[in-house]
């Protein structure tokens, strides 16, 4: 029966990518890819020709029905993305559901991710970490409530282009936290600063960004100490810093380790 393989492939450096990856790479009848361009240059590199077809998100969903229609022939294919671990901030994700709706087998040959290279590179805690990927424009106030009180570092993507207007947009609204960027990461760029939010801004006003960023940002300096409050007083604490209340049940939830039911039976009860 066909399959689908879902390939990892380097963030930047070329010989980032694994045996079994070349193998299937070579195997397979045809490689979908998000852009002919680039994949191109790792098949040459690895003396790989292979027929290309393109899937990416704005033609996905036709993209998807001929990958089926492959599929059913019998045909095994491999999806690569631009760069990284496909379906992380990409949309492998839709072609790995859409095969999945179709019963069709799937195989996953891992790759590196730029968030999880980051994250080494760091040298924060990384016992825990939020990744959220792209701010979504139309839910900046929703990401910003998310990690106004966390305290795991929270990992972002940006593109260049966006880039201090985005950090621009966390030095309004968050007090000044610290980051650490990496710049190409793996490439002969790379690249990265530690420093305050608007430290950060400052450098990248004198050096402008070129290439691709991934942004952590340090957990929140939260000096309240919560196991110290009453369950009353945490969601009080929320709903004084603008939360509504559906939003402090569940961050009083999550800090205490308990479920939103128990929150709601306590100050009900008040
Ligand atoms: N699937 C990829 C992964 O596994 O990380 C992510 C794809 S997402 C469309 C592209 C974003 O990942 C870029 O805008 C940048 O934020 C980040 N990125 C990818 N490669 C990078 C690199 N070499 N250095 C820094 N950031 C990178």
């Amino acid at each position: 029966m066909s399959k689908l393989f879902i390939c990892g492939t380097p963030i930047g450096n070329i010989k980032d990518i694994t045996i079994r990856c070349l193998e299937t790479l070579k195997e397979v009848d045809i490689i979908a890819c998000e852009d002919t361009r680039q994949t191109l240059k790792l098949l040459n590199f690895y003396s790989i020709k292979k027929k290309l077809v393109s899937y990416h998100e704005h033609n996905k969903k036709i993209a998807g029905e001929n990958i089926l229609k492959l599929l059913n022939s019998g045909k095994n294919v491999a999806y690569v993305s631009d760069a990284g671990m496909p379906c992380i901030s990409d949309p492998g994700a839709d072609l790995v559901a859409l095969a999945r709706e179709n019963s069709f087998d799937i195989e996953i040959i891992p790759g590196p991710s730029a968030f999880t290279t980051a994250i080494a590179l760091s040298g924060l805690n990384t016992k825990q970490f939020v990744f959220e990927g792209f701010i979504e424009q139309k839910k900046r106030a929703e990401f910003i409530n998310r990690i106004k009180y966390e305290k795991r570092p929270t990992i972002i993507y940006e593109a260049p282009h966006r880039l201090l207007k985005t950090l621009q947009f966390l030095s309004n609204e968050l007090e000044d936290r610290n980051l650490f960027l990496a710049r190409e990461l793996t490439k002969i760029h790379e690249k990265f600063f530690y420093g305050t939010i608007d430290e950060t801004i400052k450098f990248l006003t004198e050096n402008p960004p070129r290439g691709e960023y991934v942004i952590l940002i340090y957990g929140a300096k939260n000096d309240e100490n919560f196991d110290e409050m009453t369950i009353n007083e945490h969601v009080k604490f929320y709903l004084q810093n603008d939360y509504d209340l559906k939003s402090a049940i569940k961050n009083v939830a999550r800090d205490r380790n308990i479920s939103k039911s128990q929150v709601y039976s306590v100050i009900h009860k008040s």
